[in-house]
């Protein structure tokens, strides 16, 4: 799994931005799901989503603020319960400790790019190095030194990449600030088909991506620019921000000299461009650089991803374990590339409400299929517990998708998803909103501080510029969908209540 790994940065999904071969091996070789979606779109909730089978509401992880409830029951201490051996490396962002793993080394909180800290079963430490890098190493070195081979074993290897503030290593920093991206059509939406929650989010590249924690941008260049305007403006905090010294480039601040000799080389020359270049540019022109700069980084991240990704596939193949061991490819969410100008996640549009979902099960699921089934991250935890022939608790509220990997689609009868978001006020500005999703149609229903309902004809708009939820061409759909909504809510056990609950704390 990684982290903010937008499906549009896989080529097995899209091919405009970047190739991707070493993940596409696991959808060549197995089934990719192109309407795979999460719950609620933000990073530690997905994953609470992931480990119980439960959605935000029921298993209380509704914001990335509080840690995660320990004493709810994931799906990795029924694997180890049932004699699998466990471990989990990489990020897992739940303010706690991992249960049910034999073996763990997960990084504090977000963690850092660069020489990152770990937190270990037996004792912390920082590994010298890149992330991505140092994530599979010690994936690989499990499977080959610590793995009990005469156990089956349940191992979750999580990359905190791509997650802001996009640093790649320095390699692929010089690699992909030479490449030049396609812009996405809707770069320049100014919200006007959509209601409050679009126009009022804080996540506009051009308003506020920042010029040292996201492009990159050196303090010293922006001090001898004299006139540079600070761009971020958040109205939670009514002022305009600018980070002090210490928020400068922070991973940049964790590298050694020998990284920081080879980091300059890359950014000596982003910060040549953006001083003699800047000031001239019109508003569209610096969006425009602005993009650049964030797919040349978040890209560079990514293909460190895809390379990894390859050393434990190759491992598997190489040690014989590729025949019998389930790979599954996934995020915690979807991500903006710019589309809408934006970056981060949160809503439920599709960039970020729709996650990558590739599964790779040799014999079992026929190579390089496809599956347009409405699943979701809540129903990971019952397929790999059925897959496992474990019995999953009757609480768990997904659904296993043993039946689309087996090619069994009619006994797949699920026709809608629900959705709902929690983290408001706060960081991006993203207002609450719960909704439900079919292939046709997504209705939404923003509140709190705004009544605002939305349609989206995901046929005919499937860029969703148009709120169609007034018209009277629609009328007959918002009242079905209305009322499945509420169904949806009843079965899962969603209420009013439990809204202001959450609003109260
Ligand atoms: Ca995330």
């Amino acid at each position: 799994m990684s982290d903010d790994h937008a499906y549009q940065a896989i080529s097995a999904y899209d091919q405009r931005l970047i190739q991707t071969p070493n993940i596409d091996r696991i959808a060549n070789e197995g089934i990719l799901f192109s309407n795979a979606s999460v719950t609620n779109s933000i990073c530690a909730p997905s994953r609470a989503v992931i480990l119980t089978g439960k959605h935000s509401h029921i298993n209380g992880k509704i914001d990335n603020g509080k840690p995660f409830d320990t004493t709810q029951v994931t799906f990795p201490q029924l694997f180890q319960k049932a004699g699998y051996q466990t471990a989990m490396f990489g990020k897992l962002h739940f303010g706690n400790n991992p249960k049910g793993v034999d073996d763990f080394l997960i990084l504090p909180g977000q963690g850092s790019y660069i020489n990152p800290k770990f937190i270990g079963k037996e004792k912390d430490t920082i590994i010298t190095g890149y992330v991505t890098d140092i994530i599979t190493d010690v994936t690989i070195n499990w499977l080959d030194k610590k793995r009990d081979k005469t156990k089956p074993f349940m191992m979750m290897y999580l990359h905190k990449a791509p997650h802001r503030p996009w640093w790649p290593s320095p390699e692929k920093l010089a690699e992909f600030y030479e490449k030049e991206f396609p812009e996405p059509e809707t770069l320049f939406d100014d919200y006007s088909g959509r209601g409050t929650a679009a126009k009022t989010a804080e996540m506009n590249i051009l308003t506020h991506m920042q010029y040292m924690h996201d492009s990159k941008v050196r303090p010293q260049t922006l001090e001898s620019m004299g006139d540079v305007k600070p761009e971020i403006k958040y109205i939670r905090g009514e002022s305009v921000v600018r980070p002090g010294p210490n928020g400068f480039m922070g991973p940049f601040n964790r590298a050694n000299e020998d990284q920081k000799r080879k980091y300059n080389v890359t950014l000596d020359k982003i910060n040549k461009d953006f001083k003699e270049n800047w000031p001239s540019m019109s508003d569209k022109e610096k969006m425009r650089w602005k993009f650049q700069r964030y797919m040349q980084d978040y890209l560079a991240t990514i293909s460190s991803v895809d390379d990894n990704v390859g050393r434990v596939l190759d491992y598997l193949d190489q040690n014989n374990l590729s025949e019998n061991t389930i790979v599954v490819y996934t995020s915690d969410q979807g991500f903006y590339l710019g589309e809408h100008g934006w970056y981060d996640k949160r809503f439920i549009y599709d960039e970020s409400f729709k996650t990558p979902l590739m599964i790779r099960w040799p014999n079992k699921i026929k190579p390089g299929i496809t599956s347009d089934e409405m699943v979701q991250n809540l129903d990971y935890a019952q397929t790999f517990l059925e897959a496992a022939m474990i019995e999953a608790p009757n609480d768990m509220q997904g659904e296993s998708l043993i039946p689309i990997l087996k090619g069994e689609d009619h006994k797949w009868t699920r026709k809608s998803v629900y959705y709902h978001y929690y983290e408001y006020p706060s960081v991006h500005m993203v207002k609450r909103h719960y909704g439900i999703v079919n292939k046709d149609f997504k209705l939404v229903h923003f509140y709190y501080d705004v009544d605002e309902w939305e349609l989206y004809d995901r046929n005919k708009d499937p860029k969703e510029m148009k709120n169609v939820y007034n018209d009277p061409e629609y009328s007959e759909i918002v009242e079905e969908l209305t009322k499945d909504l509420y169904d949806l809510r009843k079965k899962y056990k969603d209420s009013k209540e439990l809204d202001q609950k959450f609003i109260n704390g």
